[in-house]
């Protein structure tokens, strides 16, 4: 049977893995490998994908990929009495006996070496809250897999010689989605001084995995133990002596989180990178592990491509274990001869003739073949962790089969409800009243001290129609920002992804797909960057392009503003709909990709789903102050020069003289080239295209334009129809993403990419606003 035959509550050990490529390599560093015991938890509401618990950790999984591993039922999943290693290696211990390492087997560089560390581990096992707490800064941290989508540099606290880089979290050095590819080059190529391993210790079968790898690579290296306090407090324990023996590395336990050990932690990665201290073990490959043809195999290929590997600048050992296990990237570089490429082939084909697994599947066991005899010989494992059982019971509702759908819609609703009616209009409020107080101060103190007429309208229709009525927005964007950031941190998105991955599949994407869109309800930019964690270049692709869709925060204002004078009586009505336009469209668009330029199937779901975790207010309080600071900065550089700009452009002549009517400014004859093109959809005023225009730079910008244009006019609501707001609200809905939006879709996708998707949105945004107009006309809207 397969792993797709299983009934919820029942357990199996793996009997072979079929499938193939990259997904395959995928499941067998996840730690799918035959031998290994799997639980069926359950099935996602929509029975596909299922969520399965293996090596303590659990793991989504698509049925289809789910029939491509083979099982056999068993009744309980009582460890395999591991055959464990009798070997010790004694690695030197920080001040023992005031020795700080072995007379001798030192290698100290240079005084005044300036030290570069690489933080890796796993996806979500703290690497992010151990760099801040490192290096004082604060990086975003998230209880969903794939946050750091980046390299994050910063100097640690207390050695400034010392520069630490935060890496994506990666689960193998075989490189699986683009974020990983980051991570292995960063190791391999820039050769850091020693590398902070960060194992989850709740999870230390699949981390250990990874630090096997890296141990292979002979880089000074020492184990961060995170999550000790979990460990701790359900009763697990770590022989930390015992574990430093059988890794031959300092093994060091800490609370990133709480800030314990931390110091500890660095004064061994110190020691070890000042002293070039590698990895005094690198065998693990038992010489009578079933029988031995592993381990005969890898030390074989070790003296065929000993010069080859030293030419490639790539350690020996790990090039060995990556060409058995199949790894192409790595043989290459290598630039094996014709002879020697079949010595290595016929040398693979006997091992795995004796060993009875193919090559992916061989190295895979061997290298969980001692994590299970290192945590045989040095872990107690906790009894089922509280986080785990109250995971489990959050579970039943959050992802029950029946109530996962209502559930999210209550949770987003909720979310939508506070943001925009309760929380945010409240802060709002306040901070209106705050600025309109200010400008009439200024205001009055300007007319007594008789200044200059021009500087006078700039203060007031500049700065502060313009940038007082964007900051007024402010503390909505921030709210909506606080509650995405607490449902990510608390490990809530990551359902979201399991339960709505098969809905995603029917537009083409994966269930991964939805924490970007998400994301883009707040922001686009961060929505894009988080594509990255997407492991095929076509969703990653399909994604960038459908985030537009989702309406993001600094529409707001445009909404709020048309809403209050034109549809006073249905505002969150009108509001509503337009986020499900936006919505709906992106489907449609979606459908239409699929059927287009994105053929093919979306990505393979295969996902760690972390406990439930009470976001830290820590956290929390860092991101809002960045959201606050950052809006800040936009609208006094971007918002304040564009308001400045277009000030003096509606002011003046193309003489240079101050204007009595903006008809004759600079502003109306250029915006007046685009009038052609916006009059059939009822947008032919000038003013309009000239905010729809300064938009571009900032969405928050087109009511503060419109602000400084209609002044003289008695605002905007004198002049413009209810039908004309209608089609604002649409196309301002959908048309071009700011200009810090496009910067970074051109970064990811390229340039060509990113001027498509500004004529595409500009050109369905067209479209759809002829939809109202001709449909607003019919109902005898006005
Ligand atoms: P990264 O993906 O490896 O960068 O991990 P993050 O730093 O984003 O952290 C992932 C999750 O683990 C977050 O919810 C953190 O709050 C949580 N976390 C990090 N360190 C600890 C720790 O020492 N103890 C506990 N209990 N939780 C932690
Ligand atoms: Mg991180």
């Amino acid at each position: 049977m397969t792993l797709k035959d299983m009934q919820p509550g029942q357990s199996a050990r793996i009997t072979a893995v079929g499938g193939e490529g990259a997904l395959r390599q995928h499941f067998l560093d996840m730690g799918v490998i035959p031998g290994a015991g799997i639980t069926l938890v359950k099935l996602a509401p929509m029975k596909d994908p299922m969520e399965f618990r293996l090596h303590g950790y659990e793991l989504t999984l698509r049925v289809a990929d789910a029939a491509h591993i083979e099982a056999e039922l068993v009744d309980t999943l009582e460890p395999k009495n591991p055959k464990v290693h009798e070997k010790t290696v004694h690695h030197p211990g920080l001040g023992e006996e005031g020795k700080y390492h072995l007379p001798g087997s030192g290698n100290p560089l240079p005084e005044g070496t300036k030290l570069r560390f690489a933080l890796v581990g796993n996806q979500n096992s703290g690497k992010t809250t151990l760099f801040n707490q490192l290096t004082g800064s604060n990086q975003h941290v998230g209880n969903f897999p794939g946050v750091t989508v980046d390299r994050k540099d910063g100097v640690i606290r207390g050695y400034s010689n010392a520069t630490i880089t935060d890496l994506p979290g990666i689960y193998s050095m075989s490189p699986y989605t683009k974020e990983e590819i980051v991570s292995r080059d960063f190791v391999l190529k820039e050769k850091p001084h020693c590398i902070v391993n960060i194992v989850d210790v709740t999870s230390i079968d699949r981390s250990l995995y990874l630090t096997m790898q890296l141990l292979e690579l002979g880089i000074p290296m020492v184990v961060a133990l995170n999550m000790m306090d979990e460990m701790k407090s359900n009763g697990g324990s770590v022989d930390i002596n015992s574990m430093e023996a059988m890794l031959g590395v300092p093994v060091v336990p800490i609370s990133a989180a709480k800030n314990q050990g931390v110091d500890e932690l660095i004064e061994h990665a110190m020691h070890v990178a000042m002293f070039q201290e590698g990895p005094l073990e690198q065998d693990f490959c038992g010489p009578d592990d079933n029988g031995g043809a592993v381990h005969r195999c890898l030390h074989a290929v070790i003296h065929l491509i000993d010069d080859h590997a030293k030419t490639a600048g790539i350690p020996v050992r790990f090039a060995a274990s990556k060409i058995i296990g199949g790894d192409m990237l790595i043989l290459d570089q290598l630039k094996l001869d014709t002879n020697e490429q079949e010595l290595l082939d016929h040398i693979v084909i006997q091992m795995e003739n004796e060993r009875g697994l193919d090559r992916h599947a061989a190295i895979a066991d061997m290298r969980y073949a001692y994590i299970t005899s290192v945590t045989a010989n040095c872990v107690t494992k906790p009894h089922e962790s509280e986080e785990h059982i109250r995971s489990q019971k959050l579970d039943k509702v959050l992802t029950g089969r029946f109530t996962a759908i209502p559930m999210f819609i209550l949770i987003m609703g909720l979310v939508f409800f506070l943001t925009f009616f309760l929380i945010g209009p409240f802060l709002q409020d306040l901070l209106a009243t705050g600025i309109g107080a200010l400008q009439e101060l200024v205001g009055k103190a300007m007319v007594a001290g008789n200044v200059n007429h021009a500087v006078q309208s700039l203060v007031n229709e500049g700065i502060f129609e313009g940038v007082g009525s964007v900051l007024s927005f402010m503390p909505i964007i921030v709210t909506m920002f606080l509650f995405l950031s607490l449902l990510e941190d608390s490990g809530y998105i990551a359902r979201v992804a399991f339960v709505m991955d098969k809905i995603l599949r029917k537009i083409g994407l994966s269930g991964r797909s939805i924490v970007p869109m998400l994301i883009g309800f707040g922001c686009t930019v961060p929505a894009v960057m988080s594509t990255r964690t997407l492991p095929s270049e076509r969703d990653r692709k399909m994604t960038i392009l459908l985030t537009p869709f989702m309406s993001c925060t600094a529409k707001l204002p445009i909404y709020s503003f048309f809403v209050t004078f034109f549809f006073p009586k249905a505002g969150w009505l009108v509001i509503t709909a337009l986020y499900l336009i936006g919505i709906i469209t992106g489907i449609l668009v979606a459908l239409i990709f699929r059927k287009t330029l994105f053929k093919g199937e979306p990505v393979p779901f295969v996902m760690e789903l972390p406990n439930y975790r009470m976001p830290q207010m820590k956290n929390v309080r860092h991101l809002l102050w960045d959201k606050t600071k950052d809006f800040i900065h936009r609208a006094f550089s971007v918002i304040l020069l564009a308001t400045i700009v277009v000030w003096f452009l509606k002011s003046f002549d193309f003489h240079f003289n101050m204007v009595t009517s903006s008809h004759d400014s600079i502003l109306a004859t250029i915006a007046g080239l685009l009038v052609p093109v916006m009059r059939p959809i009822g947008l032919g005023d000038w003013r309009l295209i000239t905010s729809l225009v300064s938009g571009f730079l900032a969405k928050e910008g087109v009511v503060s334009m419109m602000g400084i244009l209609f002044a003289s006019e008695g605002g905007a609501a004198a002049v413009v129809t209810p039908l004309v707001a209608a089609g604002m609200l649409v196309f301002s809905l959908i048309y071009t993403p700011c200009v810090a939006a496009v910067a970074s879709v051109r970064r990811e996708l390229g340039r060509g990419w990113a001027i498509s998707m500004v004529v595409w949105q500009c050109s369905v945004a067209w479209i759809l606003a002829l939809v109202v107009r001709l449909v607003g006309r019919l109902v005898g809207l006005a």
